[in-house]
This record gives C-alpha cells, sequence and structure tokens, in this order.
C-alpha cells in the first residue's frame, strides 16, 4: 500500500520560491572586484533569476541544455544557478583556475551553448577563444553593457552581450516547470587533481535533499537569522551547496567575489555581520596569521567556520579556538558527493572531551551524515575492523553520491553492487569516526607496508620552521618506494634537516620516518588550491634513495 502524500517534485526552483516568498528581510550581498557591494533581497534574486529564465527560453535553450559559467561568487552567478537549472537547463560552472587546455576540454565534454563570464575574466576568456568549442554560440559578460571591453576579441566569432542586456525588458515571474525531480539541474568536473577531469551531474532531487542536509546542528547549522559566506568557490562544487542551503534557511548571504584575501574577507565578516563561512584550509591559515599580525584584529561576534577539502592542520584549529574563540567544524566530501559526507561533530561519547583532547581529533574527517552510507574494505574486498588502525579504501553510497560520471558510461569509478569508490584510503575508529590516511594514488608502499604521506606531511606542518611540507613516494632498490619530505620553510627561517627529521621521532613507527628531506621555495598547487603530487611525482620520477 502506497502512502497517501502528495507528491511534489524537489525542485531547486522551489528553494528559490521558498527564499523569496518566506525571508524578504534577508539579504544578498555581492563584492564587485573594486570591493564596492550590491544588495539585494531574495525577492529580487527571484526576480532578475526570473528575468533570465525567460530570456533564455526566448532563445530557444532547450531542458538539458548546459549553460557554462566562468566566474566567482556574487549576484550574477546566483541567478545563473537559479535561473538556468529553475527553467529545466543544466548549470555547468567551470573553474577560471584551471590550465586553458582542461578548460577546453571541459567546455567540449560538456557542449556548453552560452558561457557566463565574469568581467574580471574576459581576458581569459578571450586567450582562450581558439580552444573554445563550436558548441558555443553566445558569451555574456556578468554585467552590463560598460562590462564588455570595446574591442572585445570573442565578438564576430560568437554574439556577445551582457548579463544586464540579456534580462532587460523581461518579466519579474516565471512560470517554473514541474520537472521531473530526476533531471539534471548542474554538472561540475572534478579539479582533475588525479587525473582527467571528470564531470558529475547533479539533479534537482540530489541538490535539495543535500541542502536540506547541511542545515543540520552537526554539519552548517544554518538557520534565517545567519548571514552566511560561502568562501568556497561557486564553481567547486555548487559553492558546497551553500547557495542552496541559505535558501532552505531563508539565511543572509555575502558573496565574497574575487577578493579572497584576509583584509577583504575579514572587511566582509565585520562590515556584514557573518556568522558562519566555509573554505578550504588554505584560506583560514592566510586568515589566521594576518589575525595574528595586529592585536587590533578582534572579531566582534566570532563566525563558526566550517572546512574541508583538503587536510585540516589542527594547528590552525586550535589558533582559531583559543585565541579568537572561532569554532572549526572539519568536513569530508568530493565533487561526487555534492559535497557533504562527513563531518567531525562531537557524539555523546566525546562530549566531554577537553578542548585540547577534542581539537587533535579533529584532524580525523568524521562520521557520516543521514543520507550517506560509509563503507570501509581492504585489498581483499572485507570490511575493515572499526578499530583507528586499519586501513582501506572508503566507499559510499546515498541519493547525493553521484551513479556514474557524464559522458563516460563505463568509468570503473563504483563496486559491482553499486557503491562509489572514493580512491581514499582511511581508517575508521570505535565512534565511526573516518580519518583519511591518504589517497590511494599517494601512499607510499614500502616493502609492501603502507606509509601514509598525509599523516608525515600534517605532523611536521607543526614544526615551528615549516611553512608547507610534501611527502612523496620515490623508487628505493630494497623497500620499492620510501617518503621523501619536501619542506618549504617559513620566511626567514633555515631548519638542518636531522632537525626537521627528529620532529617526527616518537610520533611515528621509525620505519615511517621520511629517507631525506629538501628544501624547496614553493610547492606546486592545482586549481583548487591542493598539493599537486602528480605534478611532484612526475618531477622526481628519476629520483632513486638507498
Ligand atoms: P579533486 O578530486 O580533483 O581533488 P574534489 O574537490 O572532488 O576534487 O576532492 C575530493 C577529495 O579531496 C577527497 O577525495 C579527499 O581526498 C580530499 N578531501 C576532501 N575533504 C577532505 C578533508 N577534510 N581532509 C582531507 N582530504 C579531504
Amino acid at each position: 500500500m502506497l502512502g497517501l502524500m502528495q507528491d511534489r517534485p524537489l525542485l531547486i526552483s522551489a528553494l528559490l520560491e521558498h527564499a523569496a516568498r518566506n525571508h524578504g528581510g534577508s539579504k544578498i550581498v555581492s563584492a564587485r572586484a573594486d570591493g564596492s557591494l550590491d544588495r539585494h533581497s531574495w525577492p529580487q534574486i527571484a526576480a532578475r533569476a526570473a528575468r533570465l529564465a525567460h530570456a533564455l527560453a526566448k532563445r530557444g535553450v532547450q531542458r538539458g541544455e548546459r549553460i557554462a559559467t566562468l566566474a566567482w561568487n556574487g549576484h550574477h552567478h546566483l541567478e545563473c544557478y537559479y535561473g538556468v537549472s529553475g527553467m529545466g537547463a543544466v548549470l555547468h560552472t567551470v573553474n577560471p583556475r584551471l590550465f586553458p587546455g582542461q578548460i577546453g576540454y571541459i567546455l567540449a565534454d560538456a557542449a556548453d551553448t552560452h558561457l557566463f563570464v565574469d568581467p574580471t575574466l574576459v581576458a581569459g576568456a578571450e586567450a582562450l577563444a581558439d580552444r573554445l568549442p563550436a558548441s558555443l554560440k553566445t558569451i555574456v559578460i556578468m554585467g552590463d553593457a560598460g562590462d564588455i571591453p570595446a574591442e572585445c576579441k570573442l565578438r564576430g566569432r560568437f554574439e556577445v552581450l551582457s548579463q544586464e542586456e540579456l534580462i532587460a525588458g523581461e518579466p519579474d515571474s516565471f512560470p517554473w516547470p514541474d520537472l521531473d525531480e530526476r533531471s539534471a539541474s548542474s554538472l561540475c568536473y572534478t579539479s582533475g587533481t588525479t587525473g582527467e577531469p571528470k564531470g558529475v551531474l547533479y539533479s534537482h532531487r540530489s541538490t535539495v535533499l543535500h541542502a536540506i542536509s547541511t542545515l543540520q546542528r552537526d554539519c552548517f547549522n544554518i538557520g534565517a537569522t545567519d548571514v552566511v559566506m560561502p568562501v568556497v568557490p561557486m564553481f567547486h562544487v555548487n559553492g558546497w551547496g551553500i547557495p542552496y542551503s541559505a535558501a532552505v534557511a531563508g539565511a543572509s548571504l555575502v558573496l565574497p567575489g574575487m577578493k579572497l584575501d584576509p583584509a577583504s574577507l575579514f572587511r566582509l565578516f565585520e562590515a556584514e555581520g557573518v556568522t558562519f563561512s566555509a573554505g578550504v584550509p588554505t584560506i583560514w591559515t592566510a586568515l589566521l596569521q594576518w589575525l595574528r599580525a595586529d592585536p587590533s584584529r578582534r572579531f566582534a561576534r566570532p563566525p563558526r567556520l566550517v572546512v574541508g577539502g583538503t587536510a585540516l592542520p589542527t594547528a590552525i584549529n586550535a589558533g582559531f579556538l583559543k585565541e579568537y574563540g572561532v569554532e572549526i567544524l572539519h568536513a569530508w566530501g568530493m565533487t561526487e558527493t555534492s559535497p557533504l559526507g562527513t563531518t567531525n561533530a562531537r557524539k555523546p561519547e566525546n562530549a566531554a572531551w577537553d578542548a585540547d583532547r577534542f581539537l587533535d581529533y579533529s584532524r580525523k574527517q568524521g562520521r557520516a551524515l543521514f543520507g550517506v552510507e560509509i563503507r570501509v574494505r581492504d585489498g581483499e574486498g572485507r570490511e575493515i575492523p572499526h578499530d583507528g588502525v586499519a586501513f582501506g579504501e572508503l566507499e559510499v553510497r546515498g541519493p547525493w553520491v553521484a551513479s556514474a560520471y557524464f559522458n563516460r558510461p563505463g568509468d570503473p569509478a563504483h563496486t559491482a553492487d553499486g557503491w562509489f569508490r572514493t580512491g581514499d584510503v582511511v581508517t575508521v575508529d570505535a565512534l565511526g569516526c573516518m580519518e583519511i590516511v591518504d589517497r590511494a594514488k599517494d601512499v607510499i608502499k614500502s616493502g609492501g607496508e603502507w606509509i601514509s604521506s598525509i599523516t608525515l606531511e600534517n605532523l611536521i606542518m607543526g614544526h615551528p620552521a615549516v611553512a608547507e611540507a610534501a611527502v612523496i613516494p620515490v623508487r628505493h632498490r630494497k623497500w620499492d618506494e620510501r617518503p621523501l619530505l619536501l619542506v618549504q620553510p617559513k620566511p626567514g627561517m633555515t631548519p638542518s634537516a636531522e632537525e626537521i627529521l627528529a620532529f617526527y621521532e616518537g610520533k611515528v613507527a621509525k620505519w615511517w620516518i621520511p629517507d631525506a628531506v629538501e628544501f624547496v621555495e614553493s610547492l606546486p598547487h592545482t586549481a583548487t588550491g591542493k598539493l599537486w603530487k602528480a605534478e611532484l611525482k612526475q618531477s622526481y620520477k628519476d629520483r632513486v634513495i638507498g
């Protein structure tokens, strides 16, 4: 017998309508490149998204058609989030920091017909012109006519107009279609840290379920009185879903634009009363250093932060909490998981731990959110014991986990029984808390045993002379692979190799300690700010130690 409840589809347009109807008093603040701010309300954003949907429909944009953006966090981008997906087309957010070849590849793979470009990225788009695919007809500059350069090199081959011209004169409301909730809504490519970028195609249903789930207290914990600032870019896994979460909660949004330096962010935190923000560790590390440089830099009201995307050095967590009263929640996820998978919030078993004990524990990525099941299996396919020691590959499934990649039907990312293989090597402890020990491709296989490069990197980040570090495998005649530690010292510091290696003693098994240290001026990063291990391994591929 079926239940007798209404079967309304879960749609992105419903999120916007909800916010516009019930939360007109919340603000949407958007920073321009010159630091000036645009201010809107949810009803105004809804009207502008409706005008965009009309304009696209008039141009014949079909359901499922891919519309790309190359943009920072701003209100024009937010209007694309809702206008494009709401009318049934697919919003394809492209990371402007990718290499030109990757951007060309991604746009061609998605067969985008329109490309919305932030005014600050027009020169970049012009430089890309030769790589833009034949499917692309129209370039929309995300501003007004004055934002289009007089001699725009994209003109001629493409129709070029501004977003304000595009939506001018269109009606303020749109009859949002009752789409099948499983319809595609947005497309985001993995940043290619470990290979070619692959497209993850989200649905309305997955996006709405994910958004509702992020509001839980042990996740983003957002309500209508919150002022939410996604520092994580809107081209990276839908800004971790925050533009949708804020609409469900009816919260205010602060979109920081292209300037993510600590001074610009701090100004927004204070001037707009930001209560919640999310970003990768590099952003918060820079903010902490900047705050410490001047004792007058204090938050009037400490915000809550969520951090994820790459390992969180606990020294950052400790610095924010102890010196500024700012709590950081550590989260894990991937493009393929929308992205929220786990958070490390307290449970009854560790509720009473003192701050130091929990700070140390917060290096772990956490426990599954409702909606995400996690399973960890060893090389033989056996589930590992939950003892915090045994390693295995993390597998996940759930309604906001990818079931396949766009245009790659045979990609072997899933197990025979349908779980997504994350490529993350993890332990799980008795509290069900998962800790990433490495990516499957980065573990160091020394004489048949595994060494976690991430553990070694995290530990050495605690050394006072180390600004950043990477551990990569290099060839060894006897042990196959051994760890090599690459250290970028803090400015003005010249630690010795012996002193650096001695720091590991007593903290890891002796055989885990790297065989050698090299000091470097800088380490390479991917477009999403992660250490680019593939590049480092390539540079050191001929190195043999021992
Ligand atoms: P890419 O795979 O191109 O790096 P993603 O943004 O999808 O792009 O990255 C997902 C990966 O990032 C995860 O598989 C994991 O390895 C890493 N990651 C995400 N969150 C964390 C975290 N909190 N701690 C450590 N690693 C993380």
